[in-house]
């Protein structure tokens, strides 16, 4: 039996996460879960699958939470805040983690069970964006495991050697290339993309996901993202990193050797075939999802990223080959620029303009340390929230 922790329990990932561990509750036990607000949520996820913990990182949907556990006549130990998230994290009796929050707020908790040497299922990309050399410097020294659950990570991962792990530089290897299905914008005239809204941003044509990443799909800075992620985790300079656009989701990713040889992971679009592989692995467990029906398939189409399109990716190539405090820069003016967008105070194509101004703005020091880059992180944020405040931002549409 092994224990495992899901981070970010309530969201997308995280329900797809107890959905497998619910088919194989003869190995996995739910040791604890986690959510931001949601407290109706997790006090469902709770009454299921009685973690001995359940954290919410907002205080009073802990209170909510707590009474309701106490008037189901539950014994669930609830906490709240960033001390509590990093407590589960690094749990003497964890076995796995389920790392599915979103967004920076990810960081703390991620790096907490990489300091414990756990073995991490790595979906919330964005700390190894923002801390990608610090958290692999902490995985190598204290003997973590990484197991990348974003699609394309985990594509690749399954097309290396069995014995690989993450960290090096895979032997061989001449190139990986990240497919992208192009998100809901990939045809709309390039004149209409000012005024296109977050409901249509958000309606993504393969993949039910949380609405940051989303959005981040249909500006693909996700892909940009990945990217970064992809270097990080596998070592490989931008120069070894490639995107395609393959509109059907069928190809997850490839990795491309020197001898000419490129493999492929295909399934469908549904990460719950990601997730059983990570918990599963070295082992294969049913995920709950059918392999694909080639014939219904049909054809699979690939074309090339257009960056005058997406100029959020050509953003994300140019952080990761700049380096320094880049990518945490462009991590921080997304977020920010995303949420402004969300709430109808930023245009869609500001959120490309905003990041930019954020990169060519910044000038500090680079950032080794878990304390600076958490500054960096902070000034990036402090700086769109005033570029935005500084006038109307609607006005760029
Ligand atoms: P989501 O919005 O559906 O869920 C986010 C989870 O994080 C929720 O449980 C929420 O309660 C929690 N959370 C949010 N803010 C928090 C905070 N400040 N403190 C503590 N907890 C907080 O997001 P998602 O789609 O499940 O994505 C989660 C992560 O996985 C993201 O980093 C995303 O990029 C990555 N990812 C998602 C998918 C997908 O298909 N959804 C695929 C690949 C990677
Ligand atoms: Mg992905």
């Amino acid at each position: 039996m092994q224990n495992l922790v899901v981070l970010g329990a309530t969201g997308t990932i995280g329900r797809n996460t107890l959905d497998v561990a619910r088919r194989h509750s003869d190995k996995l036990n739910v040791l604890a879960l986690t959510a931001n607000s949601d407290d109706a949520g997790l006090f469902e996820l709770c009454r299921e699958f009685l973690p001995d913990i359940a954290v919410m990182a907002d205080a009073t949907g802990a209170q909510r939470l707590e009474a309701r556990i106490k008037a189901a006549g539950l014994k669930i130990a609830v906490s709240t805040g960033v001390d509590a998230l990093v407590a589960v994290a690094k749990h003497t009796d964890a076995d796995q983690v389920m790392s599915a929050i979103v967004g920076a707020a990810g960081l703390l908790p991620t790096l907490a069970a990489v300091q414990a040497g756990k073995r991490v299922l790595v979906a919330n990309k964005e700390p190894l964006v923002m801390a990608g050399r610090l958290l692999m410097d902490a995985a190598e020294q204290h003997g973590a495991t990484l197991i990348p659950i974003d699609s394309e990570h985990n594509a690749i991962f399954q097309c290396l050697p069995a014995a690989y792990r993450c960290g090096v530089a895979p032997k061989g290897v001449k190139r990986l290339v990240l497919t992208a299905s192009g998100g809901p914008f990939r045809e709309t005239p390039l004149a209409d993309l000012p005024k296109v809204t977050p409901q249509q941003a958000v309606r993504h044509p393969n993949w039910v996901m949380g609405q940051k990443i989303s959005v981040d799909s249909a500006t693909m800075m996700n892909k940009g993202l990945e990217l970064i992620e992809a270097a990080t985790l596998y070592r490989l300079p931008a120069s070894q990193l490639d995107v395609v656009i393959h509109p059907e989701s069928a190809i997850h990713s490839l990795v491309e050797y020197v001898d000419g040889s490129m493999l492929a992971q295909l399934g469908q679009p549904d990460m719950r075939v990601p997730i059983a592989h990570a918990l599963a692995f070295p082992d294969r467990w049913e995920s709950g999802v059918d392999g694909l029906d080639l014939a219904a398939l049909g054809r699979m189409r690939f074309e090339p990223a257009d960056t005058q399109r997406f100029p959020c990716l050509r953003l994300a190539r140019e952080a990761l080959i700049a380096g320094g405090n880049a990518a945490n820069v462009l991590n921080a003016a997304n977020e920010i620029a995303v949420e402004a967008f969300l709430k109808g105070q930023l245009a869609y194509t500001g959120i490309a303009e905003m990041i930019e101004k954020c990169l060519n703005a910044e000038r500090q020091a680079v950032a080794t340390d878990l304390g600076s880059i958490l500054a960096v992180d902070a000034w990036a944020r402090a700086w769109s929230l005033d570029w935005l405040k500084d006038g109307q931002r609607m006005t760029h549409a």
